[in-house]
């Protein structure tokens, strides 16, 4: 049986709604129901699947602003955020719509007949979100996959399902059949791990925590359940001495404190040459403070704040009284689980909020001597989702890009998530990628048939 859950609005503390958390049963009916809309949806002709997708994308479109005001009383984003979130969840229904009609297999050249492959639809995909980016992530997962003629069931997390149960509705509305796309929302504890044990979900895509994102793994591997991960990340912005700094110092602050740092590509390790270091620090410290803390619902906000009361004291853990705190910024009074950019000296590489992902809007600090050094401790780390490299020597940024291993290089910016480019990361940040060209290859299998012509 259905137990409900508040939602709260981490800006005022006040519960903003109460959600249907689903038992075992009501999953294992959903995961039935999609089960069940596969069999149609991948018959639909290429064209027609298209020309759905946009119909989907367009009343996204028409939503923006109710979709992006849903999301800053649910998750404290701000609403210029928002608004981008939303608007990327039409781009990329867009973008996809693209791929049915192009969904090609290959014809291959062998002796005594014809030799074609085709790309299948895998069946039911269990999309897994985490709370921070509500609306893309969840996009990222159900555009292409709708589009390669999957069914979709969604699971948001359980703080923020208000805009996935809403893309839920809207989905109908654009009609995309009943049952082709379902939102459930509940634990990842049941709902999650239904999706994992159910043998009619085909593929579980999960965007979490790394140590979540083991579990779903190990799952998933009892029945050989195809998985792309994206996990954690403490990302490395490596400024050298030879950068604009002042354009460095400017972006530094947005590389890092975007959604009040709650961002797997956050730039929370910040490698600056030793010889710039002090002019570095004295250049960041206005733009830290720079940064607007304030009512998410204002257009000037640019930092809301943290999710939960859960995420403040953990973020909280990470700063404690003796730590070496370089400057802060400033935030709201009253209620809300607001917390201030900080900006950490790291005592060295085996600093614990150097090495932790702190998934709020901290960062540290840690000067480096030449280029090898700073490639080595980008590295030393269990990570390696993103990055960012500042300096004037294009060899040197193709070099040190090469050199750090990670998935999602920027070279001087610190460029988000860009739907047109494959987005995932190294070792214990995921496995496999999204979005791009190549994101259909992820929610297909290779069939491959010979035809005789003896
Ligand atoms: P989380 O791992 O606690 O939860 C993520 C989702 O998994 C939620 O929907 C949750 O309900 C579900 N879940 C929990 N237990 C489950 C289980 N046993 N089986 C199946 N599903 C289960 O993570 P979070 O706290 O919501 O999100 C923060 C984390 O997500 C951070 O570590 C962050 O780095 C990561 N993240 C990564 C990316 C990326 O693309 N790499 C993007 C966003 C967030």
């Amino acid at each position: 049986m259905s137990t409900a859950f508040d939602v709260i609005n981490p800006a005022t503390e006040e519960v903003v709604a109460s959600v249907p958390g689903a038992d075992a049963a009501e999953t294992d009916a959903i995961i039935a129901k999609a089960a069940k809309a596969f069999e149609s949806w991948r018959q639909v002709a290429p064209g027609d699947r298209a020309r759905l997708l946009r119909r989907f994308a367009a009343v996204v479109d028409d939503h923006i602003d109710e979709l992006a005001q849903l999301e800053v009383r649910n998750s404290g984003h701000t609403i210029g955020n928002a608004r981008w979130e939303a608007g990327n969840v039409r781009d990329v229904l867009n973008y996809y719509a693209g791929a049915p009609e192009r969904l090609f297999g290959k014809q291959i050249p062998v002796g005594g007949g014809i030799d074609v492959t085709f790309k299948e639809p895998l069946g039911v995909v269990g999309i897994i979100v985490p709370w921070n980016f509500p609306m893309p992530i969840a996009g990222w997962g159900f555009g292409p996959a709708l589009a390669a003629g999957n069914t979709v069931v969604l699971k948001p997390a359980e703080l923020t399902p208000l805009s996935a149960v809403r893309l839920g509705e809207l989905a109908l509305e654009a009609g995309i059949p009943e049952g082709v796309f379902n939102v459930i929302t509940g634990k990842g504890s049941i709902v999650g791990a239904r999706f994992v044990e159910h043998p009619a979900v085909r593929k579980v895509v999960f965007t979490g925590s790394t140590d979540v994102g083991k579990g779903v793994m190990r799952g998933c591997a009892d029945q050989v359940k195809r998985v792309t991960l994206e996990l954690g990340g403490k990302s490395a912005n490596i400024v050298f001495a030879d950068s604009d700094l002042e354009k460095a110092a400017a972006s530094a602050p947005y590389g890092v404190f975007d959604n009040a740092g709650q961002d797997c590509c956050a730039r929370s390790r910040i490698l600056v040459q030793r010889s710039v270091f002090d002019k570095f620090m004295a250049l960041l410290e206005p733009a830290v403070k720079g940064v607007r803390v304030e009512d998410p619902n204002l257009a000037t906000a640019e930092m809301g704040p943290l999710i939960s009361r859960k995420q403040f004291d953990s973020v909280a853990a990470y700063v404690p009284a003796d730590a070496n705190v370089a400057f802060r910024g400033e935030i709201p009074s009253g209620p809300g689980y607001w917390f201030p950019a900080t900006v950490l000296i790291a005592s060295g590489a085996d600093d614990r909020a150097w090495r932790e992902e702190i998934f709020g809007p901290v960062v540290s600090v840690l000067p480096f001597e030449d280029e090898a050094d700073a490639i080595r401790l980008a590295n030393d780390s269990e990570y390696g989702l993103s990055g960012s490299i500042w300096t004037r020597d294009v060899a040197r940024a193709f070099r040190v890009a090469r050199g750090v291993d990670s998935g999602n290089l920027s070279i001087n910016s610190h460029s988000s998530v860009r739907y047109w480019t494959p987005f995932g990361g190294f070792k214990q940040s995921g496995l496999g990628r999204e979005l791009g060209p190549d994101a259909l290859d992820a929610f297909t299998e290779t069939k491959n048939v010979f035809l005789t012509t003896d």
